[in-house]
């Protein structure tokens, strides 16, 4: 099926492009590989479980009669289900109000024009009703092609998982497993200062686990406003929390006695009951096929983007985390505007989002952002580039071995 835009990721930076490039009555598919086969409903994506978690939180927490240690998991899992399913109804009746078409499954590229839809979409996944053009479509596999004229990368982020890291999902995870935590830990070591971090540490501690945040930098957030991030730690230190700053942990682990324990450069350990890996995102684009669009990432999993926010192939557009910085629902809604204005050549049109048509409530007519708004992916040598008349796959195996570690 030909679309004039493919959306692969549904979170804030897909959904708001898809939105806004069916408003200028183009033909839309949005791939997202957690879209329930049945509705195409239950998208959910990073930023969206935490603010829901937050506002589950805040929403469980603000009962005075209640004591919050005895706000239990399920207590969590039960109230962020039901916030979250209000949220996905707003979002799958804006599409269908819009027509758009929402694919499940698992987006990779088969060339710079077509992906593939695998995984999920082979075991009775969803779609719109299926015409006979479709069925034509269907490989022998189950899998299905779609083919868009202009395609738009909004996959995100993931929290990293490094190896040395023994993550068991049950004392020591990341942000993606906390939900599944079998009860409401009582103390918790979070590696991590930065935004994720200091988010968790707050609502957790909210929660009236014991936390302890530990960085290796001696200051937190030290891009972000002085004066706000003071406020910040004044509330976070009101609600019990411990800072351990200056010192990277070296390795986190099980005690004996099924604890776990954070081993910091000096020697010293710290003992909690479970720990939180908070220490940056990776982009989620592993599974893309990058290769067969003539596209690479940098060390990060990052795609690399102009000013316009078109990757090396101009059809092809990447916004929101899988970019890099900023990494906020704002600018990633921003950016999906940018896209969608010139990737239609709709330079002046305006698109306004009100209440009605999903979260954000903000006037969206920004003009293409000054320079350090810009996506910050490394940018590095495009090994598909033509030079001259040779490629640069004929240049020496080893510049092209530079670029490929990169
Ligand atoms: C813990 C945490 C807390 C945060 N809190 C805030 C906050 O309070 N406020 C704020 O502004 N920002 C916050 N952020 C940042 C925020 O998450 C991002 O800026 C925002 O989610 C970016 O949206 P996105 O659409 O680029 O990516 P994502 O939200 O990551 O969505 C990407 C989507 O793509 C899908 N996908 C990925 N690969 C494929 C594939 N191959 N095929 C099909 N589908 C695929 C995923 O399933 C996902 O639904 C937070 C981030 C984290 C990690």
């Amino acid at each position: 099926m030909r679309y004039d835009l493919i959306v692969v990721g549904s979170d804030p930076a897909g959904q708001k492009a898809a939105v806004a490039a069916a408003k200028l009555n183009k033909q839309v598919a949005i791939i997202e590989r957690g879209a329930e086969p049945t509705n195409g409903t239950g998208l959910l994506g990073d930023v969206f479980s935490s603010q829901t978690l937050r506002e589950t939180i805040l929403h469980l927490t603000d009962d005075q009669r209640r004591d919050e240690r005895s706000i239990t998991m399920d207590d969590v899992r039960r109230k962020f289900a039901h916030v979250a399913e209000i949220e996905m109804e707003l979002n799958q009746d804006q599409r269908e109000r819009h027509g758009i078409d929402v694919f499940s499954g698992e987006a990779r590229f088969i060339d710079p024009h077509r992906i593939e839809l695998t995984s999920s979409f082979g075991k009775g996944g969803y779609q719109p009703v299926p015409s006979v053009e479709m069925a034509q479509h269907l490989s022998p596999d189950g899998s299905f092609e779609l083919e868009g004229e202009k395609i738009l990368i909004a996959t995100g982020t993931v929290p990293t998982r490094p190896n040395h890291i023994p993550f068991d999902g049950e004392r020591i995870i990341n942000t993606n497993e906390f939900l599944s935590l079998p009860h409401t830990p009582k103390s918790m070591i979070i590696v991590g200062g930065g935004p994720t971090g200091m988010e968790y540490g707050l609502m957790l501690a909210m929660l009236g686990i014991e936390v302890i945040i530990v960085d290796g930098r001696e200051q937190l957030l030290d891009s972000h406003n002085r004066e706000i991030i003071d406020a910040l730690l004044y509330h976070a230190h009101c609600l019990g929390t411990k800072f351990r700053l200056g010192e990277d942990v070296i390795a986190l682990n099980r005690t004996n006695n099924n604890l776990t324990f954070a081993e910091l450069e000096s020697g010293e350990r710290i003992v909690a009951e479970t720990a939180l890996y908070c220490a940056g995102q990776i982009g989620q684009t592993e599974t893309l096929n990058l290769q067969a669009a003539n596209l690479e990432v940098d060390e990060r999993g990052r795609l690399w983007c102009n000013e316009n926010l078109q990757t090396w192939q101009k059809h092809i557009y990447g916004v929101g985390d899988v970019v890099g910085f900023q990494s906020q629902v704002g600018p990633s809604v921003d950016q999906s505007q940018t896209v969608v204005r010139h990737a239609f050549d709709e330079m002046k049109t305006e698109f306004r989002h009100n209440s009605f048509e999903g979260r954000n409530t903000f006037n969206a007519n920004v003009e293409c952002h000054s320079s350090n708004d810009l996506p910050h992916a490394r940018e590095i040598d495009n090994p598909f580039e033509q030079k001259g008349n040779e490629t640069s796959l004929e240049m020496s195996a080893a510049e092209v071995e530079l670029v490929s570690t990169a």
